[in-house]
């Protein structure tokens, strides 16, 4: 084996264990925040086009750490999965999206469907459908206001229990969409194995659409796909007024991102259900 010098090996295990100490810690903290109620959620809206309807939301998570300190899901969701404490988290925003909803119900407003994002990271996949049913029923809210949005996984190389997984879920009523389709493992092979309701187009096509014929290309290609199964279409990360029109064109009507709205707080978002202008 090649041997390090002194000064570098000292150097490479102070940076190891530096890394390991700061992960641990990164640990603790989300654990007691979890526990501390330190997390909380904010809503996208979806639209429907040319109209502008609104027809969902998706529920995003957020960390607001004692400090103040708000950091976004890039920054812990990856530690939480490898730490198992995404279950946690995803049991929680199921529970907590449900609550908005009824909340949302009993103040009135016109509630629409809420989306959450569930990581098919989490090693116990077969207790998902019971904490679905858990919060609709402890909520109250019909399956049919909410969807789960999954993402890429090692979890559906187990075609057979996944397959079971997903029967369940559909049973209990809830809309199951491929997340981020076109990228990762949430490819065609999807589509060919399991019954979702929805595709939704990432980010990574939809992103200079107008100027990048390849993308074209292939968000024309999903749109037939979608079509053709009579899959649900919803393209996310729209930013501009030019590529929500390519997508129109190419007969894409419901859309996400930041061209219409960034994540809210759930007071704000409610003012769209009033059907009053924001702001
Ligand atoms: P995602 O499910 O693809 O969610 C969309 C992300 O893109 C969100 O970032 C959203 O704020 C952002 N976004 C929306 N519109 C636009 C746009 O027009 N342009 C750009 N550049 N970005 C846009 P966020 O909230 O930081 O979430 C990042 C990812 O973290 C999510 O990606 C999702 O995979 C994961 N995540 C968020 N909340 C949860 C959760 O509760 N559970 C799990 N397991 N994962 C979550
Ligand atoms: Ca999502
Ligand atoms: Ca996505
Ligand atoms: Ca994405």
């Amino acid at each position: 084996a090649k041997q390090c010098g002194r000064s570098g090996f000292s150097y490479f295990t102070r940076n190891m264990s530096e890394r390991a100490e700061q992960r641990l810690a990164m640990e603790h903290a989300l654990r007691r925040g979890i526990r501390n109620g330190e997390l909380f959620l904010v809503y996208q809206p979806k639209f429907r086009l040319p109209a502008g309807t609104l027809i969902g939301t998706e529920a995003l998570v957020r960390w607001r750490q004692p400090d103040g300190t708000v950091m976004m899901p890039e920054q812990f969701i990856p530690l939480a999965e490898e730490t198992g404490l995404i279950t946690q988290i995803d049991t929680w925003v199921m529970l907590e999206a449900c609550r908005q909803v009824r909340l949302w119900e009993d103040e009135n407003k016109s509630p629409v469907p809420v989306s959450v994002n569930v990581s098919l990271a989490r090693l116990d996949m077969e207790r998902l459908p019971q904490s679905v049913s858990a919060a609709l029923q402890t909520t109250g809210i019909p399956a049919s206001m909410l969807e789960i949005e999954f993402t890429e996984s090692q979890m559906f190389a187990q075609q057979d229990q996944a397959r079971t997984l997903l029967a369940k879920l559909k049973a209990l009523g809830v809309g199951l969409a491929v997340d981020d389709f076109g990228t990762g493992y949430s490819s065609l092979n999807y589509l060919a194995h399991y019954e979702f309701d929805t595709i939704k187009i990432d980010r990574a096509f939809v992103s200079n659409l107008p100027s990048n014929p390849k993308h074209k290309a292939i968000v024309q290609a999903i749109i037939g796909i979608a079509h053709a199964l009579g899959y649900g279409l919803i393209a996310e990360g729209v930013e501009t007024l030019e590529e929500a029109n390519v997508l129109l064109d190419f007969g894409c009507r419901d859309m996400q991102g930041y061209y219409f709205s960034h994540p809210l707080p759930a007071e704000t978002c409610a003012t769209l259900m009033d059907g009053r202008p924001l702001l």
